[in-house]
């Protein structure tokens, strides 16, 4: 089977990451609670930020982000080794920009994550995803993001959201923790 993954905040933990950053950077505290409670994907607004001050902060920051000490959900590195152990292919579907091609294979690869260079796509939009999963003829696809997952209701894949705070409005099969995935593909 073929399975697909986006990369941030499907595998790995990067909001709540940036979220300690942001705390950091700006001499805060802000507690996880509301992290928790967030209903959009940004998350400038417990800091009192504008989007567009949110956004230049994330793109200030952007490398730290991405490249320091970001940890994978629990299960998740561990799942997809068992994936491949079992003779499956395994996708990287990430919108990270093209510039960061490079370095996030080799920090997936560093932080233990299965990667065959050939299936690792990266720099696309929200809704050219899309087009890529259906070349691709994924079984099976993995993402957080509301624009994301609302383009891919109607094709024939499987299609999870990873259940969070921000798209629990999206009427599609939720996996709420990595270590359900080996019985929910049964
Ligand atoms: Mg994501």
């Amino acid at each position: 089977m073929k399975f697909g993954f986006d990369i941030d905040d499907t595998l790995i933990q990067l909001r709540q990451h940036a979220f300690h950053l942001y705390n950091q950077k700006l001499n805060k505290q802000i507690d996880l609670e509301h992290f928790h409670g967030l209903k959009t994907l940004e998350i400038h607004e417990p800091f009192g930020l504008t989007a567009k001050e949110g956004g230049q902060l994330w793109n200030s920051l952007a490398e730290e982000i991405y490249f320091t000490e970001c940890p994978p959900f629990p299960h998740a590195v561990e799942v997809l080794n068992s994936l491949v152990k079992a003779g499956h292919e395994i996708y990287y579907i990430t919108a990270r920009d093209k510039q960061y091609g490079d370095r996030t294979k080799e920090w997936l690869i560093k932080n233990g994550f299965p990667v065959d260079e050939e299936k690792f796509y990266c720099g696309m939009k929200d809704e050219e995803k899309i087009k890529i999963i259906q070349d691709l003829k994924l079984d099976y696809y993995f993402d957080d993001k509301p624009a994301v997952l609302e383009t891919l209701l109607e094709l024939p894949l499987k299609v999870f959201a990873i259940d969070n705070s921000y798209n629990k409005h999206v009427k599609t099969s939720r996996l709420t923790s990595w270590s359900d995935l080996e019985e929910l593909i049964k």
